[in-house]
């Protein structure tokens, strides 16, 4: 990895490329395998690192500094977060794993005192785990609103019912969000106010942790199919106004979407890293991989689809920073990006032969992520849907499409 100051950027951000790399290049790449082991020596691993990482003042580097993190803004994470994710673990050795550092944003922003006490304190110093419960097997996921997980007032609680599906470290979590629907569809207001986002304890009365999901023949990925059965917990668990829901939904997975993107590029980056070097020194058919045309040709082909993704994430960032209005950028890099990630991979996996689909190399894991990236999040073709539908209403409006803004 070598990774130089940018001219354009300030010195601050630079500086934390800079460290950011130093780390990630020094520490956790070389000590990937020991760390996937498991056991002792990972354990005393990843607290090394982990102290290293608070030392230098990276960690949290999603959360206001009030929090512990780092006060960065969308521009300052897509710069620091291509570097930090050319190694899948740098994310939970700098403290920003999902769906964590997805509640914990949403928790700075809906949560009251005292839930900030109770629940984001703990999840900061991981104390705690948690998941965000919204998908269920009989609604779509692509369209939240049709959800039909109730939570009715009785008395000072809330009583819960419905099934939840793919509640990511749902088997860790000490608590939930749970999206309810907590108005009846007769009642006043639009359907995008008439859900809740609800915090509930695993231990509660009611809750069943039905199965795991396994994703791409894995059993251990922790995407739990949960029922509610009655689950009552406290009125004061309410995250946000009643009704708030879906505009907190939307706030906590607009946001991942970006970094999704960003996580994105920094694997792109190490696969491209990967398969460059791999083609000056294999030999086929008489010479290197690199004199092959077919193979000059993948160079290429990847080097457009990461620096396109790159400068589009950039501006998505610069939009979020100056709080524009930045649906359509984050639809299409959500679109975009896993897309050129998954073309890349699949080129670098190709130039391997045997070796791209083992474990040898990191390709096949990134394969399945990216991949995995065009249903989470909300499916492409909803994302596809909202750019064409802001886009035709500007034109509707005798308005046209600015790129620059
Ligand atoms: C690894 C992983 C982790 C996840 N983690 C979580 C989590 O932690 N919490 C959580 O709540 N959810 C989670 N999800 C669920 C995810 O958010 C949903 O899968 C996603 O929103 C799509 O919902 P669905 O699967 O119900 O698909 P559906 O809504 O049933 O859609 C099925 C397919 O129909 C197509 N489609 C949908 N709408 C349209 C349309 N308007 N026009 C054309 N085609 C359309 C799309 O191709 C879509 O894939 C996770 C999913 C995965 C894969």
């Amino acid at each position: 990895m070598q990774i130089s100051p940018i001219p354009t950027l300030s010195e601050e951000i630079n500086d934390i490329r800079l460290r950011t790399a130093d780390i990630v290049a020094n520490r956790i790449i070389p000590n990937e395998a020991t760390i996937y082991a498991g056991g002792d020596k990972s354990k005393k691993l990843r607290k090394e690192i982990n102290d290293e990482v608070k030392k230098q003042g990276l960690w949290a580097p999603h959360l206001p500094s009030e929090y512990g993190g780092m006060d960065n803004g969308f521009l300052e994470l897509a710069y620091m977060n291509e570097i930090l994710a050319w190694s899948p673990l740098g994310n939970r050795l700098f403290g920003v794993i999902a769906p964590n550092s997805g509640n914990q944003k949403i928790l700075v922003k809906y949560g009251t005192d005292k839930q900030k006490k109770k629940w984001l304190i703990p999840l900061i110093n991981q104390e705690m785990e948690s998941g965000f419960s919204m998908t269920e097997p009989d609604s779509a996921g692509s369209d939240p609103r049709s959800l039909k997980t109730t939570a009715v007032k009785e008395g000072d609680e809330w009583v819960i019912n419905g099934h939840k599906i793919m509640t990511s470290n749902g088997n860790r979590a000490d608590f939930l969000v749970v999206m309810c629907k907590t108005e009846d569809d007769g009642d006043e207001g639009g359907a995008n106010s008439k859900m809740t986002q609800i915090i509930v304890p695993t231990d509660s009365p009611g809750l069943t942790k039905v199965r795991s999901v396994p994703i791409w023949g894995h059993t251990g990925g922790d995407h739990m199919e949960i029922k509610y059965e009655n689950v009552r917990v406290p009125l004061e668990n309410a995250l946000g106004a009643r009704g708030s829901g879906h505009q907190a939904a939307q706030d906590r997975l607009g946001a991942g979407r970006v970094y999704h993107c960003m996580n994105t590029i920094g694997q792109m980056w190490r696969a491209f890293d990967i398969m460059v070097k791999y083609a000056t020194e294999r030999e086929v058919h008489g010479g290197k991989l690199e004199t092959k045309q077919f193979i000059q040709g993948f160079i290429a082909d990847s080097y457009m689809d990461i620096q396109a993704s790159r400068l589009m994430t950039i501006h998505c960032s610069e939009i979020m920073d100056k709080e524009g209005d930045a649906r359509v950028d984050i639809s299409a890099i959500k679109v975009f990006v896993p897309a050129a990630g998954t073309r890349v991979v699949d080129r670098a996996i190709q130039m391997h032969g045997w070796r791209g689909v083992s474990s040898d190399t990191p390709l096949a894991g990134m394969y399945q992520g990216f991949r995995t990236l065009r249903l989470a999040d909300g499916p492409d073709e909803v994302h596809r849907i909202l750019i064409a539908k802001e886009i035709l209403n500007r034109y509707h409006d005798g308005l046209s499409w600015d790129f620059g803004v």
